[in-house]
């Protein structure tokens, strides 16, 4: 993706205040971060380990979500596969990261769910940057194919927490 700076990073937030984008923490000095092998920019709040921030480029302009994760209780985790970037992992390598929905929606208390890699580095599996620790099953997709499928993914879940119809 194309470099962002900080501050287009905090203005870029949708669903949380405007004082939680003001004070999250980066996860590195933006120069230092690998925008070319990234299709989004996301971390867990080294501070606050529950907290995630996700942000990308979509098409109303740059995006950021605030996450909650969650690790689901064993008996309750329907899927352990990424839901973006479709890695198999074991079930403490997933996580469910919740997003409270923009706007009016969110402030009422809805919030929308996602199965993501619990150390949020999809862009890092795709690109065979790094290994899960699962097997995973035998795909014959390249890796353009994956970061579109990634992509679809991920744009779909940002307009629903935007409230978009989709
Ligand atoms: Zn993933």
């Amino acid at each position: 993706m194309e470099p962002l700076t900080e501050a287009e990073i905090r203005a870029s937030f949708v669903n949380c205040s405007k004082g939680e984008a003001k004070g999250l923490t980066l996860p590195a000095r933006t120069e230092e971060i690998p925008w070319p092998d990234l299709d989004f920019l996301a971390w867990r709040d080294p501070r606050a380990v529950q907290r995630a921030y996700l942000v990308t480029r979509h098409d109303s302009g740059v995006v950021g979500l605030s996450l909650r994760a969650t690790q689901p209780p064993k008996s309750r985790l329907r899927s352990n596969m990424c839901g973006l970037c479709m890695t198999t992992h074991g079930l403490v390598d997933v996580a469910l990261f919740s997003a409270r929905r923009a706007g009016q929606s969110g402030k009422d208390g809805n919030t929308l769910g996602l199965y993501v890699c619990a150390n949020l580095r999809c862009c890092d599996y795709i690109r065979g940057k790094l290994k899960p620790e699962t097997p995973q099953p035998r795909e014959t997709v390249t890796l353009d194919e994956r970061i579109a499928r990634l992509e679809a993914k991920l744009h779909r879940f940002v307009d629903q927490v935007l409230g978009a119809r989709v």
